[in-house]
């Protein structure tokens, strides 16, 4: 069965057009997952394929916002985009890949790429969702002091945007990783408190959230 297929991206940025591997659905099978809900994949990692960077300007972003992010870039953002482009050098991106072949080391690079740009485009839920993506990593190489860096970092953009989440999703996110961070960081009331907070406002949604912050809190108790 394939796992892979080629798809055709326009970049958001500078409109040239490049291939890119996109994992097969029927490819993506999770064995398990981490308190936080991490997955865990059987066998290829869907996650890696996940960002693109164009190979004529470096515009690094979601694969999953690839027809809709140009419309919300303003022309003042583009421009503090390019500036921040322009100090990426090619040396720096060698390893520039969006193909099957695609290094772990370079989804890294891919990540802190596109935090910077989503963070010029005032996105601070996908900033912190990409953040997230590199803990896991790091967690991946057994990597804590990064994993728990880049904890820290998301612990921050939540409590900082929280009042600014428009959506549930967002909410939802902001409340159980602010519960998941001090969890991890030892801070047991502050955890409870989150965890409360969502159970509360949310229990009675399916969100795969709760039932994983109520695993948590029964954890801390
Ligand atoms: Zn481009």
């Amino acid at each position: 069965m394939p796992v892979f297929y080629k798809d055709i991206a326009a970049c958001p940025n500078c409109g040239n057009e490049f291939p890119y591997t996109k994992v097969m659905s029927d490819a993506v099978k999770i064995k398990s997952r981490d308190l936080d809900l991490k997955p865990e994949y059987a066998e290829v990692n869907p996650l890696l394929y996940s960002v693109l960077t164009c190979p004529f300007c470096k515009f690094t972003y979601n694969e999953s916002d690839k027809t809709t992010l140009k419309q919300t870039i303003s022309p003042k953002q583009f421009e503090q985009i390019n500036k921040y482009l322009g100090i990426i050098t090619d040396d720096d991106i060698s390893d520039l890949n969006n193909s099957e072949n695609k290094s772990e080391e370079f989804y890294a690079k891919q990540i802190i790429m596109a935090s910077e740009i989503y963070a010029t485009l005032k996105k601070p839920f996908a900033v912190a969702r990409l953040f997230l993506k590199l803990s896991w990593h790091f967690r991946e190489k057994g990597e804590e002091d990064k994993e728990l860096k880049m904890l820290a970092e998301i612990l921050t953009i939540c409590e900082k945007y929280f009042e600014k989440a428009v959506t549930d999703e967002d909410t939802i996110f902001c409340l159980f990783y602010t519960g998941y961070a001090y969890f991890r960081f030892g801070d047991k009331l502050k955890a409870n408190s989150a965890f409360d907070k969502l159970i509360r406002g949310f229990g009675k949604s399916r969100s795969p959230y709760i039932i994983a912050a109520k695993d948590i809190r029964s954890d801390l108790k």
